[in-house]
């Protein structure tokens, strides 16, 4: 028996399996992150037109050429750019989404005047094939830009569109060198199947790739945010203590000096007590916004609790740690914090005692250095507050 590849039944079940994909993109619409809903429309108005397009295109030799071309390809185009423009909000690229909708239209305005106004199949081929081909290497370009992929899900989802732009280009090629003249796109020749396989997969395949980069960067921000003190946005004490012991094993490897600095708000009760606690809150923000305004970006900042806060310093030894405590301490006691809560007519002078200390060669744990730069902080706080004490059993 013969076997005989039907590409018109070949379409129409690509077409359902899209849909189908496009619904299971919907039920995990809720279990994605908000962060990358606004590219998840764009992903779904894509498979939407993809399903409806290739309906369109299975419809060729049955219904007149403006449905089953132009409309088809048109749709078919328009899907592709709605992937590109997914892709790009996923990256959060600078969309541009006139030029991507607009192709819609150039592939429209191609097909109707080769059909219409100067009929030929020949150039017909050509510009469709090279004005799909753009749309997914467009897709391609925004997974594979500058920086690169994150990982290897998204490295296969760009693959896949930068497959599916050569297979098109291939497709014009064959048809710059040997004219097809006579052009069914439904006989199951190799390149027919190849280039309508290549559009009917692609949805499938890149929704695939699609939702598991989502689900990647889901994980990675939960894993951020697992890190992160909730109130303030710096660091939280688990956090920070693996980053400090990392920093310290750093140290000791190259011979640099480290310093950390043990902060602790003055009388912070009174804050509360006087303001409530959504100010006192406030307060902390505030705390952690002036002292990221003294410290340099290579400082790590961390809650250690409450409103206790510690700064771990590479590179920087006992004289600068202290210098720029100082500076910490008199960014606090220079003005008092404006703050919002309910009002924004409140005003608390705050000030901090600091505890400085400095690795020492033996220190093995984070946990020394921080009872060093805790006794430090308590010296200063017995010293009246409002004072930076530094542990000089470090020097
Ligand atoms: P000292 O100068 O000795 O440090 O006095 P203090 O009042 O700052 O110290 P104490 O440890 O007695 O009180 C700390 C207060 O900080 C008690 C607690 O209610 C408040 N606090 C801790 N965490 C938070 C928070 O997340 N938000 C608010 N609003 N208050 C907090
Ligand atoms: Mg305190
Ligand atoms: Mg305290």
């Amino acid at each position: 028996m013969e076997w005989v590849f039907d590409l018109r039944s070949a379409i129409v079940y690509g077409a359902v399996v899209t849909l189908l994909v496009g619904g299971l993109l919907l039920l995990s619409w809720r279990s994605l992150p908000r962060g990358v809903r606004p590219a998840l429309r764009w992903w779904l108005a894509s498979l939407g037109l993809h399903a409806l397009g290739a309906a369109l295109l299975a419809t060729r030799g049955l219904a007149p050429p403006w449905l089953g071309v132009v409309l088809a390809n048109s749709i078919l185009g328009l899907a592709l750019a709605c992937m590109a423009i997914a892709l790009r909000a996923f990256y959060g690229m600078p969309q541009r989404r006139l030029a991507h909708l607009g192709l819609a239209l150039l592939i429209a305005a191609a097909a109707l005047w080769f059909i219409e106004g100067r009929p030929d199949v020949h150039a017909r081929i050509l510009s469709l094939a090279f004005l799909l081909s753009l749309p997914m290497a467009s897709a391609a370009r925004a997974v594979f830009r500058r920086g690169g992929p994150k990982g290897e899900v998204a490295r296969f989802t760009g693959i896949a569109f930068a497959f599916g732009a050569a297979v098109l280009l291939t497709r014009m090629a064959s048809e710059w060198l040997w004219p097809a003249g006579n052009f069914v796109l439904l006989a199951p020749t190799a390149m027919n199947i190849a280039c309508v396989g290549t559009l009917l997969a692609l949805p499938a395949l890149a929704t695939v790739g699609f939702l598991l980069m989502c689900t990647e960067h889901s994980q990675a921000e939960l894993e951020r945010s697992a890190r992160l003190d909730y109130l303030t946005g710096i660091f939280n004490r688990r956090a920070i203590e693996e980053l400090a012991s990392a920093a310290i094993s750093s140290a000791r490897r190259h011979s640099t000096p480290l310093a950390i600095l043990l902060l602790d708000v003055d009388h912070f009760k009174r804050v509360n007590d006087d303001h409530g606690h959504e100010a006192g809150d406030q307060a902390l923000v505030e705390a952690v916004r002036r002292m990221r305004a003294v410290l340099r970006a290579e400082d790590l900042v961390g809650r250690q609790g409450g409103e206790e806060f510690v700064v771990v310093m590479p590179d920087v030894g006992l004289a600068s740690a202290h210098a720029a405590a100082e500076r910490l301490r008199r960014a606090f006691a220079g003005d008092a914090m404006r703050i919002c809560a309910g009002a924004c007519d409140i005003e608390a002078f705050v000030t901090v005692s600091i505890g400085v200390a400095a690795l020492r060669p033996g220190d093995a744990f984070w946990s020394q250095l921080l009872r060093r730069a805790d006794r430090a902080m308590y010296a200063a706080k017995a010293a009246g507050r409002n004072k930076v004490v530094v542990d000089l059993d470090g020097a």
